[in-house]
Protein backbone atom coordinates (compact mmCIF):
# COMPACT_ATOMS: atom_id res chain seq x y z
CA UNK A 1 0.00 0.00 0.00
CA UNK A 2 1.36 3.37 -0.83
CA UNK A 3 2.50 5.60 1.97
CA UNK A 4 0.41 9.23 2.70
CA UNK A 5 3.00 11.83 2.81
CA UNK A 6 1.70 15.06 3.92
CA UNK A 7 2.95 18.79 2.89
CA UNK A 8 1.64 20.75 5.66
CA UNK A 9 0.96 24.91 4.27
CA UNK A 10 -0.53 26.79 6.96
CA UNK A 11 -2.52 29.47 5.93
CA UNK A 12 -3.57 32.05 9.06
CA UNK A 13 -7.00 33.32 9.30
CA UNK A 14 -6.15 36.87 7.40
CA UNK A 15 -9.10 35.87 5.10
CA UNK A 16 -12.14 34.50 7.29
CA UNK A 17 -14.18 37.19 7.95
CA UNK A 18 -15.29 35.70 11.60
CA UNK A 19 -13.70 35.43 15.19
CA UNK A 20 -15.31 31.94 16.42
CA UNK A 21 -14.77 32.27 20.41
CA UNK A 22 -12.02 29.41 20.43
CA UNK A 23 -10.19 30.77 17.46
CA UNK A 24 -6.72 32.32 17.20
CA UNK A 25 -5.48 31.23 13.93
CA UNK A 26 -2.18 32.40 14.67
CA UNK A 27 -1.65 30.50 17.97
CA UNK A 28 -3.04 27.31 15.87
CA UNK A 29 -0.96 27.23 13.07
CA UNK A 30 1.66 28.88 14.24
CA UNK A 31 1.89 31.26 11.45
CA UNK A 32 2.18 35.06 11.20
CA UNK A 33 -0.53 37.28 9.10
CA UNK A 34 0.81 36.25 5.68
CA UNK A 35 2.38 33.72 3.77
CA UNK A 36 4.27 34.87 0.74
CA UNK A 37 4.46 33.14 -2.83
CA UNK A 38 8.53 32.35 -1.28
CA UNK A 39 7.93 30.70 1.82
CA UNK A 40 5.36 28.29 0.28
CA UNK A 41 7.59 26.83 -2.38
CA UNK A 42 10.10 26.59 0.26
CA UNK A 43 8.00 24.91 2.36
CA UNK A 44 7.00 22.70 -0.38
CA UNK A 45 10.65 21.93 -1.33
CA UNK A 46 12.02 21.12 2.22
CA UNK A 47 9.55 18.72 2.61
CA UNK A 48 9.85 17.07 -1.20
CA UNK A 49 13.97 16.73 -0.43
CA UNK A 50 12.91 15.38 2.61
CA UNK A 51 10.52 12.41 1.35
CA UNK A 52 12.03 8.99 0.50
CA UNK A 53 11.99 9.23 -3.43
CA UNK A 54 12.33 5.36 -3.66
CA UNK A 55 9.43 4.93 -1.75
CA UNK A 56 6.32 4.31 -3.25
CA UNK A 57 3.77 7.13 -1.76
CA UNK A 58 0.65 9.37 -1.99
CA UNK A 59 2.03 13.25 -1.82
CA UNK A 60 -0.32 16.01 -0.83
CA UNK A 61 -0.10 19.60 0.10
CA UNK A 62 -2.60 20.33 2.50
CA UNK A 63 -3.73 23.94 2.70
CA UNK A 64 -4.33 24.12 7.08
CA UNK A 65 -5.65 26.54 8.80
CA UNK A 66 -8.09 29.84 8.46
CA UNK A 67 -10.72 29.30 5.59
CA UNK A 68 -9.20 29.05 2.45
CA UNK A 69 -12.01 30.04 -0.12
CA UNK A 70 -12.61 33.02 2.72
CA UNK A 71 -9.16 34.38 1.80
CA UNK A 72 -9.23 37.19 -1.11
CA UNK A 73 -9.67 35.81 -4.15
CA UNK A 74 -5.98 36.55 -5.76
CA UNK A 75 -4.08 35.26 -2.92
CA UNK A 76 -6.26 32.19 -3.01
CA UNK A 77 -4.97 31.94 -6.62
CA UNK A 78 -1.42 32.57 -5.96
CA UNK A 79 -1.72 29.84 -3.57
CA UNK A 80 -3.06 27.43 -5.91
CA UNK A 81 -1.34 27.82 -8.51
CA UNK A 82 1.68 26.67 -7.08
CA UNK A 83 -0.30 23.60 -6.24
CA UNK A 84 -1.17 22.96 -9.21
CA UNK A 85 2.28 23.52 -10.60
CA UNK A 86 3.67 20.98 -8.43
CA UNK A 87 0.69 18.33 -9.09
CA UNK A 88 0.63 19.27 -12.79
CA UNK A 89 4.61 18.17 -12.95
CA UNK A 90 3.63 15.20 -10.98
CA UNK A 91 5.39 16.06 -8.32
CA UNK A 92 2.58 15.66 -5.52
CA UNK A 93 -0.39 13.61 -6.27
CA UNK A 94 -3.57 16.05 -4.51
CA UNK A 95 -4.43 18.67 -3.55
CA UNK A 96 -6.65 19.59 -0.02
CA UNK A 97 -7.91 23.01 1.07
CA UNK A 98 -10.19 23.14 4.53
CA UNK A 99 -12.94 26.22 4.79
CA UNK A 100 -16.03 27.39 6.66
CA UNK A 101 -19.71 26.40 5.23
CA UNK A 102 -20.52 29.50 4.38
CA UNK A 103 -17.44 30.35 1.94
CA UNK A 104 -18.78 27.11 -0.45
CA UNK A 105 -20.47 28.01 -3.50
CA UNK A 106 -20.65 27.08 -6.87
CA UNK A 107 -18.34 29.78 -8.29
CA UNK A 108 -15.98 28.58 -5.29
CA UNK A 109 -15.68 25.15 -6.42
CA UNK A 110 -15.17 25.89 -10.07
CA UNK A 111 -12.31 27.57 -8.82
CA UNK A 112 -10.89 25.08 -7.14
CA UNK A 113 -11.68 22.45 -9.63
CA UNK A 114 -9.94 24.28 -11.91
CA UNK A 115 -6.78 24.20 -9.48
CA UNK A 116 -7.25 20.50 -9.34
CA UNK A 117 -8.11 20.55 -5.86
CA UNK A 118 -8.83 17.11 -4.22
CA UNK A 119 -10.17 17.24 -1.23
CA UNK A 120 -12.64 19.98 0.66
CA UNK A 121 -12.87 20.02 4.76
CA UNK A 122 -15.17 21.41 6.03
CA UNK A 123 -14.79 22.63 9.90
CA UNK A 124 -18.55 22.54 10.83
CA UNK A 125 -17.83 21.79 14.49
CA UNK A 126 -21.47 21.61 15.43
CA UNK A 127 -25.03 20.61 14.20
CA UNK A 128 -26.77 22.12 17.11
CA UNK A 129 -27.75 25.49 17.13
CA UNK A 130 -27.09 26.67 20.41
CA UNK A 131 -23.59 25.28 20.52
CA UNK A 132 -22.83 27.34 16.52
CA UNK A 133 -24.18 30.61 18.38
CA UNK A 134 -22.65 30.44 21.52
CA UNK A 135 -19.58 29.47 19.68
CA UNK A 136 -20.25 32.37 17.25
CA UNK A 137 -19.26 30.16 14.29
CA UNK A 138 -21.36 32.74 12.22
CA UNK A 139 -23.06 30.28 10.06
CA UNK A 140 -26.26 27.92 9.95
CA UNK A 141 -26.74 24.28 10.23
CA UNK A 142 -28.46 25.18 6.53
CA UNK A 143 -25.18 26.39 4.93
CA UNK A 144 -23.48 22.89 6.13
CA UNK A 145 -26.22 21.23 4.46
CA UNK A 146 -26.22 23.15 1.07
CA UNK A 147 -22.04 23.34 1.18
CA UNK A 148 -22.45 19.23 1.50
CA UNK A 149 -24.75 18.85 -1.49
CA UNK A 150 -22.61 21.17 -3.47
CA UNK A 151 -19.28 19.72 -3.02
CA UNK A 152 -20.57 16.08 -3.98
CA UNK A 153 -22.21 17.79 -6.80
CA UNK A 154 -18.97 18.85 -7.83
CA UNK A 155 -17.47 15.34 -6.52
CA UNK A 156 -14.31 16.35 -4.45
CA UNK A 157 -13.07 14.21 -1.58
CA UNK A 158 -15.18 15.76 1.69
CA UNK A 159 -14.03 15.49 5.09
CA UNK A 160 -16.10 16.99 8.10
CA UNK A 161 -14.78 18.19 11.02
CA UNK A 162 -16.32 18.57 14.64
CA UNK A 163 -15.42 19.86 18.18
CA UNK A 164 -16.56 18.48 21.13
CA UNK A 165 -16.80 20.30 24.71
CA UNK A 166 -17.61 23.54 22.90
CA UNK A 167 -19.90 26.04 24.77
CA UNK A 168 -23.21 24.86 25.58
CA UNK A 169 -22.22 21.46 24.09
CA UNK A 170 -22.55 18.05 25.84
CA UNK A 171 -22.79 14.42 25.62
CA UNK A 172 -26.11 14.23 23.89
CA UNK A 173 -25.36 17.16 21.53
CA UNK A 174 -21.82 15.93 20.18
CA UNK A 175 -23.36 12.65 19.22
CA UNK A 176 -26.25 14.19 17.61
CA UNK A 177 -23.90 16.07 15.71
CA UNK A 178 -22.04 13.14 14.99
CA UNK A 179 -24.76 11.38 13.46
CA UNK A 180 -26.14 14.35 11.48
CA UNK A 181 -22.44 14.38 9.93
CA UNK A 182 -22.97 10.45 9.25
CA UNK A 183 -26.23 11.30 7.41
CA UNK A 184 -23.84 13.74 5.10
CA UNK A 185 -21.77 9.99 4.24
CA UNK A 186 -18.50 12.51 3.88
CA UNK A 187 -15.24 10.54 3.55
CA UNK A 188 -14.25 10.96 6.51
CA UNK A 189 -14.31 12.62 9.74
CA UNK A 190 -11.80 14.51 11.97
CA UNK A 191 -12.98 15.61 15.62
CA UNK A 192 -11.27 18.07 17.59
CA UNK A 193 -11.78 18.13 21.65
CA UNK A 194 -12.29 22.14 22.52
CA UNK A 195 -8.76 23.68 23.74
CA UNK A 196 -8.87 27.14 25.40
CA UNK A 197 -5.99 28.95 23.46
CA UNK A 198 -4.37 32.42 24.83
CA UNK A 199 -6.23 35.20 23.66
CA UNK A 200 -9.69 33.92 22.61
CA UNK A 201 -12.62 35.55 23.68
CA UNK A 202 -13.02 31.28 25.07
CA UNK A 203 -10.40 32.49 27.30
CA UNK A 204 -12.11 35.38 28.90
CA UNK A 205 -15.29 32.99 28.84
CA UNK A 206 -12.74 30.73 31.14
CA UNK A 207 -11.49 33.22 33.25
CA UNK A 208 -14.85 34.56 34.34
CA UNK A 209 -15.95 30.70 35.04
CA UNK A 210 -18.37 31.50 31.86
CA UNK A 211 -17.06 28.47 30.63
CA UNK A 212 -15.84 24.91 31.90
CA UNK A 213 -13.89 23.22 29.65
CA UNK A 214 -13.70 19.21 29.54
CA UNK A 215 -10.98 17.04 31.57
CA UNK A 216 -8.53 14.61 29.60
CA UNK A 217 -11.05 12.08 30.73
CA UNK A 218 -14.47 13.68 30.05
CA UNK A 219 -13.00 13.90 26.19
CA UNK A 220 -11.49 10.69 26.00
CA UNK A 221 -14.81 9.48 27.23
CA UNK A 222 -16.98 11.05 24.52
CA UNK A 223 -14.43 10.98 21.60
CA UNK A 224 -14.37 6.55 22.18
CA UNK A 225 -17.97 6.53 21.64
CA UNK A 226 -18.19 9.07 19.20
CA UNK A 227 -15.26 6.87 17.38
CA UNK A 228 -17.02 3.63 18.51
CA UNK A 229 -20.72 4.84 16.25
CA UNK A 230 -18.04 6.14 12.94
CA UNK A 231 -16.22 2.93 12.50
CA UNK A 232 -19.99 1.06 12.63
CA UNK A 233 -21.04 3.33 10.17
CA UNK A 234 -17.34 2.12 8.38
CA UNK A 235 -16.95 6.66 8.36
CA UNK A 236 -13.00 6.50 9.15
CA UNK A 237 -11.82 9.33 11.68
CA UNK A 238 -8.68 10.22 10.51
CA UNK A 239 -7.52 12.42 12.99
CA UNK A 240 -8.82 13.15 17.05
CA UNK A 241 -6.95 16.32 18.63
CA UNK A 242 -4.81 19.20 17.31
CA UNK A 243 -1.09 18.21 16.23
CA UNK A 244 1.09 19.44 19.06
CA UNK A 245 3.12 22.45 17.20
CA UNK A 246 5.28 24.11 19.43
CA UNK A 247 2.90 26.74 20.98
CA UNK A 248 -0.06 24.08 20.87
CA UNK A 249 0.75 22.36 24.07
CA UNK A 250 -0.55 23.42 27.41
CA UNK A 251 1.55 25.98 29.63
CA UNK A 252 2.15 27.54 26.49
CA UNK A 253 -0.78 28.94 24.14
CA UNK A 254 -3.35 26.10 25.62
CA UNK A 255 -4.39 27.80 28.66
CA UNK A 256 -6.73 25.04 29.78
CA UNK A 257 -9.00 21.68 27.85
CA UNK A 258 -8.32 18.68 27.04
CA UNK A 259 -5.07 18.71 25.88
CA UNK A 260 -2.83 15.82 25.65
CA UNK A 261 -0.34 14.70 22.99
CA UNK A 262 -1.31 11.25 22.36
CA UNK A 263 -5.09 11.75 23.01
CA UNK A 264 -6.08 9.45 20.10
CA UNK A 265 -4.31 6.59 21.38
CA UNK A 266 -6.16 7.18 25.26
CA UNK A 267 -9.20 6.75 23.23
CA UNK A 268 -8.07 3.84 21.72
CA UNK A 269 -7.09 2.33 24.56
CA UNK A 270 -9.66 2.93 26.36
CA UNK A 271 -12.07 0.75 23.89
CA UNK A 272 -9.15 -2.37 24.71
CA UNK A 273 -10.04 -1.81 28.90
CA UNK A 274 -13.61 -1.73 28.23
CA UNK A 275 -13.08 -4.93 26.15
CA UNK A 276 -11.01 -6.65 28.63
CA UNK A 277 -12.94 -5.22 31.97
CA UNK A 278 -16.00 -6.57 30.50
CA UNK A 279 -14.88 -9.92 29.64
CA UNK A 280 -13.03 -10.34 32.75
CA UNK A 281 -16.66 -9.50 34.48
CA UNK A 282 -18.27 -12.36 32.90
CA UNK A 283 -15.45 -14.62 33.43
CA UNK A 284 -17.31 -16.29 35.95
CA UNK A 285 -13.92 -17.45 37.77
CA UNK A 286 -12.03 -15.98 40.68
CA UNK A 287 -8.92 -13.66 39.13
CA UNK A 288 -7.51 -13.18 42.70
CA UNK A 289 -3.85 -13.17 42.51
CA UNK A 290 -4.60 -15.09 38.77
CA UNK A 291 -2.22 -14.34 35.99
CA UNK A 292 -3.75 -12.75 32.92
CA UNK A 293 -2.72 -13.52 29.73
CA UNK A 294 -3.77 -11.03 26.72
CA UNK A 295 -2.67 -12.03 23.42
CA UNK A 296 -3.15 -9.22 20.57
CA UNK A 297 -0.91 -8.31 17.37
CA UNK A 298 2.12 -5.81 17.54
CA UNK A 299 -0.06 -3.23 15.52
CA UNK A 300 -2.17 -2.65 18.52
CA UNK A 301 0.00 -3.86 21.63
CA UNK A 302 1.15 -0.32 22.47
CA UNK A 303 -3.32 0.45 22.60
CA UNK A 304 -3.85 -2.78 24.75
CA UNK A 305 -1.40 -2.40 27.22
CA UNK A 306 -2.55 1.53 27.61
CA UNK A 307 -0.58 4.65 27.32
CA UNK A 308 2.46 4.43 30.09
CA UNK A 309 0.33 1.19 31.03
CA UNK A 310 -3.08 2.48 32.37
CA UNK A 311 -4.67 -0.49 31.56
CA UNK A 312 -2.21 -3.02 33.04
CA UNK A 313 -2.09 -1.11 36.21
CA UNK A 314 -6.31 -0.59 35.99
CA UNK A 315 -7.14 -3.93 35.46
CA UNK A 316 -4.66 -5.10 37.91
CA UNK A 317 -6.19 -3.08 40.50
CA UNK A 318 -9.74 -3.77 39.55
CA UNK A 319 -9.79 -7.35 39.07
CA UNK A 320 -6.80 -7.59 42.10
CA UNK A 321 -4.57 -9.98 39.34
CA UNK A 322 -1.33 -11.21 40.23
CA UNK A 323 0.04 -9.46 36.95
CA UNK A 324 -0.47 -9.43 32.91
CA UNK A 325 1.24 -10.62 30.19
CA UNK A 326 0.76 -9.41 26.97
CA UNK A 327 2.35 -11.54 23.80
CA UNK A 328 2.26 -10.53 20.57
CA UNK A 329 0.27 -13.11 18.13
CA UNK A 330 -0.41 -12.78 14.69
CA UNK A 331 -3.86 -12.12 15.13
CA UNK A 332 -5.56 -9.28 13.24
CA UNK A 333 -8.46 -7.45 15.03
CA UNK A 334 -8.70 -10.16 17.71
CA UNK A 335 -7.93 -10.89 21.02
CA UNK A 336 -6.93 -13.69 23.30
CA UNK A 337 -7.01 -13.99 26.72
CA UNK A 338 -6.17 -16.63 28.84
CA UNK A 339 -6.56 -16.67 32.22
CA UNK A 340 -6.69 -20.05 34.62
CA UNK A 341 -7.94 -22.51 32.14
CA UNK A 342 -9.71 -20.40 30.37
CA UNK A 343 -9.23 -18.75 26.84
CA UNK A 344 -11.58 -16.87 25.09
CA UNK A 345 -11.00 -15.42 21.76
CA UNK A 346 -12.49 -11.12 21.07
CA UNK A 347 -13.43 -10.33 17.80
CA UNK A 348 -12.94 -6.14 18.19
CA UNK A 349 -14.96 -5.28 15.44
CA UNK A 350 -17.75 -7.52 16.78
CA UNK A 351 -17.44 -5.36 19.92
CA UNK A 352 -17.63 -2.24 18.37
CA UNK A 353 -20.64 -3.12 16.25
CA UNK A 354 -22.39 -4.24 19.55
CA UNK A 355 -20.86 -1.22 21.28
CA UNK A 356 -22.14 1.29 19.09
CA UNK A 357 -25.54 -0.50 18.95
CA UNK A 358 -25.86 0.14 22.42
CA UNK A 359 -24.70 3.56 22.25
CA UNK A 360 -27.38 4.15 19.65
CA UNK A 361 -30.10 2.87 21.48
CA UNK A 362 -29.73 4.60 24.52
CA UNK A 363 -29.54 7.85 22.72
CA UNK A 364 -32.99 7.03 21.11
CA UNK A 365 -34.24 6.32 24.36
CA UNK A 366 -32.92 9.86 25.54
CA UNK A 367 -34.40 11.00 22.20
CA UNK A 368 -30.92 12.30 20.76
S1 LIG B 1 -13.97 30.16 10.79
FE1 LIG B 1 -12.12 29.04 11.20
S2 LIG B 1 -10.47 30.51 10.85
FE2 LIG B 1 -12.34 31.68 11.00
S3 LIG B 1 -12.42 32.29 13.12
FE3 LIG B 1 -13.61 30.42 12.97
S4 LIG B 1 -12.18 28.74 13.40
FE4 LIG B 1 -10.97 30.60 13.00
Amino acid sequence: MSKEKIIPVFVPNYGCPHMCVFCNQIKITGTNTSISREEVIETIDNYLGFFNSNEESIIEIAFYGGSFTAIELAKQIELLEIAKFYKDNKRVNRIRISTRPDAIDENVLKILRKYSVDIIELGVQSLDKEVLNLSERGHSVEDVNNAVKLIKHFNFVLGLQMMVGLPGDNYDKSLSTLLKIIDLKPNFIRIYPTLVIKNTKLENMFISGEYKPLTVDEAVEICKDLLIVATYHQIPVIRIGLQTTECIQLGKDVVAGPFHAAIRQLIESRIYYDIIYSELSNIGISTENEILEVNCNTNIMSNVVGHKSYNKIKLCNEFNLKNIKFNKDDLSDKLIIKIGNIEKYIDVMEYINKKAILILDHAYIRGV
